[in-house]
């Protein structure tokens, strides 16, 4: 199983870790052609604007959104999940609010019940976004004081906090899990 990391700016090297640890192949994807052959895709965390100019740079918007039509599952976390949104890629049908829990409360730490066996993930919010709006096909899969901070449409997962700062690895083998089923149900 091969898992790419878009890796023009922000924490793609501890996602790769992560990813490594529970057994994919890494690859780190900056151009277009890095997509070839790739299973599954995480949008790291950073800053969206650049990410944004970056994407622009290496003309990587349609690549990444054909990658997606094909069923390939995609991931974005914090910053990468407002690339995904309506006014950015496009990729989930979300709206995303950045900076949304304010300047007094910039980053925390919360456990988070997102259904997972084993309890509550322990969160990391860095400067974190958070769901404004969504449409009828996302499905909301955890919320902070009211506003949805994971969600999932179809082979597309968000969360507004840092998965790859923690050792709890569930979140991510969620994900890997939907880029096993995708491969199966290609095959
Ligand atoms: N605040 C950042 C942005 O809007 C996202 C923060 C993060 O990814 N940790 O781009």
């Amino acid at each position: 199983m091969a898992v790419g990391v878009l890796a023009l700016q922000g924490d793609f090297e501890a996602h790769g870790a992560v990813l490594k640890r529970l057994g994919a192949h890494v690859r780190e994807v900056r151009v277009p052609s890095d997509l070839d052959q790739l299973d599954g895709l995480v949008l790291p965390g950073g800053e969206s604007t650049t990410i944004t100019l970056g994407i622009e740079r290496e003309q990587l918007a349609e690549p990444l959104r054909a990658f997606h039509s094909s069923g390939k599952p995609i991931f974005g976390t914090c910053a990468g999940l407002i690339m995904l949104d309506r006014e950015h890629l496009g990729i989930i049908d979300i709206r995303a609010e950045r900076n949304a829990f304010g300047r007094q409360v910039r980053s925390f730490e919360a456990p988070l019940e997102m259904g997972l066996d084993g309890g509550p993930v322990a969160a990391v919010f860095i400067r974190a976004p958070w769901i404004a709006e969504h449409g009828p096909g996302v499905e909301i899969l955890a919320e902070v004081e009211g506003h949805g901070v994971a969600a999932r449409e179809a082979t597309v997962l968000v969360v507004a906090f840092h998965p790859e700062l923690s050792s709890d690895d569930r979140v991510h083998e969620l994900f890997l899990q939907s880029v096993r089923d995708a491969r199966l149900a290609a095959a």
